[in-house]
């Protein structure tokens, strides 16, 4: 994709502190950080979003996470991390080449993560997994 920002630093048209690389997966710091080494990891192939991932390339990026982001907690001296995907616009998704955030944690950093929540009324919460499953048949 000519026009996307990722696929750019992929081919090395568009500068990143690079992380870590294989033949399908790229890592690299986030350019405004919510915490110090804060890194992206995406497919080198350009997708929207996960859907649009190969199930490979899924294994690949989950591998890359699962691998990557010890190193950044251990970098930063950090206690943890989130893990992070935002998937279209309505949930944050800014850049639209499927990426994964990686923030490292550490005690008392105030960046704060609450989600609003609501509670199930009473045999909503069974109905909706079951539709959901039947999706997935
Ligand atoms: P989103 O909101 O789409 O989940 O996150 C996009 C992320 O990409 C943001 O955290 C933003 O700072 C980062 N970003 C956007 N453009 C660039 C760039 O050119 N280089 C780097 N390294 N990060 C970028
Ligand atoms: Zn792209």
């Amino acid at each position: 994709m000519s026009d996307c920002v990722f696929c750019k630093i992929v081919a090395g048209q568009l500068g990143a502190a690079r992380v870590w690389e294989s033949e399908s997966v790229l890592a690299f710091l986030d350019i405004n950080p919510v915490a110090e080494g804060h890194t992206l990891v995406i497919p080198r192939s350009h997708a929207a979003d996960i859907t649009g991932m190969t199930s490979r390339e899924v294994c690949e990026v989950a591998q890359a996470l699962a691998k990557i982001a010890p190193a950044v907690v251990k970098a930063v001296g950090a206690q943890g991390f989130n893990l992070l995907n935002n998937c279209g616009s309505v949930a944050g998704q800014a850049v639209e080449h499927v990426h994964f955030h990686i923030i490292p944690r550490k005690a008392g950093d105030g960046r704060g993560y609450r989600w609003i929540t609501l509670n199930y009324g009473e045999g909503v919460a069974a109905e909706l997994a079951a539709k959901i499953s039947g999706l997935l048949e």
